[in-house]
Formats: structure tokens, sequence, C-alpha cells
């Protein structure tokens, strides 16, 4: 039977602790098949991924978009995910072929596949100036340029962790996450509790190779500070294009580029980069685009 990929959300020590836990094998499986990622580019977007949808489900509104975008110098360039309040999330990387030897720890080198750059993250609640808060990035490895974005953007101590354990035949075979934030009036033994568990904990993939739930995970990160489970959502790789919105994408070209497409005389296929989904545009409609 397929496991169901969700999110938990929890408070912990009379709320001192906001906290999120999730699966994500088969979201980050989607990707991979869709974008056909090399594994170390699917452990470093599946990690984003991740990341993006706990951080998608922390927005208040019911219709916020959250959208996380690195850059970095390393061979991927660049990844984006866009996530919203109820588990849907989507995302791509500018590079889905790289090829990279192992880090020193014998693991995927998501760090220098990224490599140096910065971290943006976009909140889109419907008003007229989305909020943009960028950070540099610490290591590239998502999980850590996460956690000082929490602490520098929006002043939130927080531990951000992150995993992605691929398959000998290159499928997904582990992913998940955790965000653990403490609330400005934590206690200091709220907090050295806290620190040890974390430093016992042992990562997210050894975690879900344990068999652990999301949970389980906090039942672990949490342990002798007595949690609250507020729900459980389900998270899923979902894009919700049009062909208005590619046709948004088309204009944001500029008009140089579209009067190139037109001179050429021929229908155009654009693609959408979240899910592949092509869309055709005519010569007519190309002309319309530049009105
Ligand atoms: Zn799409």
């Amino acid at each position: 039977m397929k496991s169901r990929d969700y999110m938990v959300r929890a408070t912990a020590a009379d709320a001192q602790i906001r906290a999120f836990a999730a699966t994500t094998k088969n979201l980050v499986e989607e990707m991979r098949s869709l974008h056909n990622t090399s594994p170390v580019v699917s452990a470093a977007l599946g990690r984003l991924l991740t990341g993006g949808a706990m951080m998608g489900a922390m927005m208040k509104g019911e219709n916020d978009l959250l959208t996380l975008q690195i850059k970095g110098d390393g061979p991927i360039g660049g990844m984006t995910v866009t996530a919203d309040a109820h588990g849907n999330v989507k995302g791509y990387a500018n590079e889905a072929q790289v090829i990279l030897p192992a880090n020193a720890a014998g693991k995927l080198d998501v760090g220098s596949a990224v490599g140096k750059g910065i971290l943006r993250v976009v909140k889109d609640m419907g008003l007229k100036e989305p909020y943009v808060g960028q950070t540099i990035l610490q290591t590239g490895e998502v999980a850590e340029d996460l956690t000082y974005y929490f602490a520098v953007s929006e002043q939130t101590p927080s531990s951000v962790g992150l995993g992605v354990f691929m398959e000998k035949n290159n499928t997904v075979k582990q992913a998940g996450g955790f965000i653990l934030q403490l609330m400005p009036y934590a206690e200091e033994s709220v907090i050295a509790r806290l620190e040890d568990n974390l430093r016992q904990f042992p990562s997210v993939t050894a975690a879900l190779e344990e068999g652990k739930n999301p949970e389980q995970m906090l039942e672990a990160l949490l342990d002798g500070l007595p949690m609250e489970i507020v729900d459980t959502m389900d998270v899923q790789y979902r894009c919700d294009c049009s062909k208005q919105r590619v046709e948004r994408a088309m204009i944001s070209l500029g008009k140089k580029e579209l009067e190139e497409m037109i001179a050429e005389g021929k229908e155009v296929e654009a693609g959408c980069q979240f899910c592949n989904q092509k869309y055709k545009f005519t010569v007519e409609e190309l002309e319309r685009l530049i009105l």
C-alpha cells in the first residue's frame, strides 16, 4: 500500500514551542519523475519542497501563497518552490541533471550543487505588495538556510530538519522534515530540553528509515515537553497552472522576445515550469499578448 504524505502541526510546553513535521516521499517522487531530476537535485529540491509545504501551512490566509527561491552559484543555478496554506506544493530546479561526487560524509552533496547565493521568501497575502525576505545562503544544504532565514528575517529562533533519501535506482525512498520554533516567551529550561532532544535526534532520514511517522518524530524531538497535536493535513504535489498563467509568463519575457516569435510566423508551444503541461499559442494569440 502506498503511504500517505501528510503534515502534523503541534504545540508543546504550553505553546512555548510550535512544531511541524511531515512525510513527503510521494510528492518528492512525483517531482522527480516529472522533472527527471538527478539524485542530488532530487535531494535539494525535495528538501525545499518539504520545507515549503510546512512554511505554507504557517500562513494565516486561505489564499496566501508562499514562494521560496534559491539562487546559487553551484551547478543547479537555482530552485523555485511555491506552496499554499493547504498542503499543495510544486517546484522546479533551473538545472535538473546535475551530477556531483558524494561529499566527505558520503552523502549527496546538496551544498556544492546549490553553492553560494541567496534565499528569497515571498509571501503573497493578497495585499498590494507581497512580503519579501531575503537572506544569504549559509551552507546551501537548505535546512540550515531556512533556519537562518527564520532567525534573521522573522526573528524566530527555529530548528529545521529536512531529509531526502534515494533508492539505488534513483527513485525516492524516504523524504520528510520538521520545523520547531520557539516563541519569544520560551523559558530557559524548555530551550535547554529542546536543544538536548535535538542533539539526540539522529537525522530526518535516519528517523524515517527507522519507520517513524511525523507524530513519532515530534515525540522524539519534543520528549519531556508536553505536546498537543493541533491538526494533520495531507500534503501533495499539485500544479494549478492555466493558459492564462503561462500567458503572463510569456508577457514577462518582454516585447522584443515576443516580436521575434511572431516574426517566425509559427505556433509556439510553452510549457509550465512546474508540471511540464504544454500550452500552444498561435501567431494571432502572440500578437494579442504585445498589445
Ligand atoms: Zn503547471
